[in-house]
């Protein structure tokens, strides 16, 4: 498949060539190819192989942001998080932020109460309204809570990403390549020269062969490395990035109910306990860093174990043994050339607005900033810009959102044996796989009904099954054993490392997605 793409990709001659695989060039890929455009996406390392397998997986529309007065933000995120919500009610999720107000907090906590309420009132009601929480009825419903430092709290609702942020970006990539996208992953733009056409020199990773690809337009979706790219290119912008690291920590589930556990950490910020699967994830930190990528450090480890342990009442407190598995990302903040960032901003109230600036003459845009939740708004928006390039087409409803087949789809799972298999923390087997695989789940139904044993799990900590791997090896450019673990699914995160070296489930699945080459890829990843 990715032999095929990469000729493709020197054949033709596209309308717009996106350069970046994170939640925004896949998004803008989706938009584009549906309204009819030719379009080429080029990622130097995998699909969402960057921020955007980093997030805290929420899609929500920014509370915290009314306490810097950005109302028109939280009005348009609000907007987006209704309208994914309604579009992929299976996968985006609403769900409860259960918060714990610590004595002398900044705000009186009536005040914070009013501000979920003017918040729930921005989200259009779409939600459920928000509740004052009494120390004593957090003593009821979350005693896992240490609420001696406490003066009650309050619990609103925001969704979330039920599987990871990398599965969500790879459906809109899954969409674009539909509508004919032509994208390649681990294929980086090493120059990028503009003629009458940008013509873009291309590593390609894995085949270690240069391709030359030609565009009309080309879309800086870099995400934290638009501003490298975009000097690669002699293209100079009115804005630029600057970075703020955050962390979260995997470990064993901590609360078996299904909301997410919000607290203010010390640093004032925003901290949560977030559902994933049989796990939890905790954080974050935000802290200003000036290179990429950025690492998880000893302190940050510290920081989110020392917050946590001081705000749950745990049989043993959390320590660097139970930590499953990390997650580290940049967020790329959008800045105006020029503008000074002073070692007194408060880093944590820089806007999270994001900017797409277009050069007309040279055919050129590049977006700053985003989030998971803006991602529609993104796609729209270069539709548009496209539009004022002179490029004519309709942006139809249909280029996101889950298809309408899920009543079929269960009847025949369920037809083959699949009703009532449930996984801790996931829910039914069936429910997973529509939420992962959409209308491509059929597929995965035939191989399972042609051979009964590819029901296999390949580790007891998740419900994914050895057909998901045959269908990766066929549909969804898999090239390395880390980008079906810790991107396609989640299973590098929420499964300890030795259970899945020592899983002779996922040996089977490894020689079923590498063939020859398996002992290679299972070496590269496990030593
Ligand atoms: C800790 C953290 C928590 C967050 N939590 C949330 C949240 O809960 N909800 C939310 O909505 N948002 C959240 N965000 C924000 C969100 O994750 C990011 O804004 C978003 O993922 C950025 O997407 P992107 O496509 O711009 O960048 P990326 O995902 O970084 O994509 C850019 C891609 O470009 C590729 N690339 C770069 N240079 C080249 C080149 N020369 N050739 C080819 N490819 C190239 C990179 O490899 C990369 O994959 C969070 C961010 C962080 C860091």
């Amino acid at each position: 498949m990715r032999s095929k793409i990469a000729q493709e990709l020197a054949e033709e001659t596209f309308d717009v060539a996106i350069v970046g695989g994170g939640i925004n060039g896949a998004v803008a890929a989706a938009s584009l190819s549906a309204s009819g455009l030719k379009v080429a996406l080029l990622e130097k390392k995998d699909f969402a192989g960057s921020t955007s397998q980093e997030s805290s997986n929420l899609v929500w529309g920014g509370i915290k942001y009314l306490e810097s007065y950005e109302f028109s933000l939280v009005w348009d995120l609000c907007r987006s998080r209704n309208e994914l919500m309604k579009k992929y009610p299976s996968s985006v999720r609403e769900i409860r932020f259960f918060t714990t107000l610590q004595k002398g907090f900044r705000k009186p906590r009536i005040m914070v109460f009013m501000g979920a309420v003017l918040y729930w009132f921005m989200g259009r009601f779409f939600t459920k309204a928000p509740r004052l929480l009494s120390k004593e009825t957090i003593n009821a419903e979350e005693p896992l809570v240490d609420t001696a430092q406490s003066q009650g709290g309050l619990e609103y609702s925001d969704c979330y990403l039920r599987d990871n942020d990398a599965r969500f970006v790879f459906q809109f990539m899954r969409r674009a390549m539909r509508s004919g996208t032509k994208a390649l992953n681990y294929a980086e733009v090493v120059k990028a020269t503009k003629t009458d056409l940008w013509n873009f020199e291309v590593m390609d990773h894995e085949s270690k062969q240069t391709i030359q690809v030609k565009s009309k337009v080309f879309i800086n979706a870099a995400g934290p490395y638009a501003d490298m790219l975009n000097q690669l290119s002699s293209i100079k912008t009115q804005h630029r990035h600057i970075f703020s690291k955050g962390v979260h920590l995997i470990v064993p589930r901590l609360t078996d109910n299904k909301r997410v556990l919000t607290f203010f950490a010390d640093d004032g910020r925003l901290f949560f306990v977030i559902p994933m699967g049989a796990c939890s994830c905790i954080g974050t930190t935000d802290t200003p860093v000036q290179t990429l990528p950025a690492v998880v450090t000893d302190e940050d480890r510290t920081f989110i174990l020392d917050n946590i342990n001081k705000r749950l009442k745990l049989a043993k407190p959390l320590t660097r043994a139970d930590v499953i598995s990390e997650r580290c990302g940049v967020r790329p903040l959008v800045k105006k050339v020029g503008e000074k960032v002073g070692v007194d901003d408060d880093w944590m109230n820089l806007s999270r607005k994001h900017a797409i600036e277009t050069h007309k003459a040279e055919k050129h845009i590049s977006v700053f900033g985003g989030k998971l939740t803006d991602c529609l708004n993104i796609g729209r928006e270069l539709f548009h810009e496209l539009n004022t390039l002179g490029f004519k087409g309709r942006l139809t409803q249909d280029w996101f959102g889950e298809s309408p087949e899920r009543a079929r789809f269960e009847k025949e799972a369920e037809a083959l044996g699949l009703g009532g298999i449930q996984v801790a923390g996931e829910g039914t087997l069936i429910d997973r796989l529509w939420r992962c695989y959409d209308l491509d789940v059929f597929e995965i139904l035939a191989l399972i009904e042609s051979d009964k044993t590819l029901l296999d799990a390949v580790s007891p900590s998740s419900s994914v099954i050895l057909a998901e791997f045959v269908h990766m090896a066929k549909r969804e450019m898999v090239s390395h054993l880390e980008d079906a673990l810790r991107r396609r699914t989640r299973l590098a995160l929420v499964a300890p490392h030795e259970e899945l070296a020592n899983s002779p489930v996922l040996k089977r699945a490894c020689a079923l997605l590498f063939k020859e080459n398996a002992d290679r890829e299972w070496q590269r990843y496990f030593h």
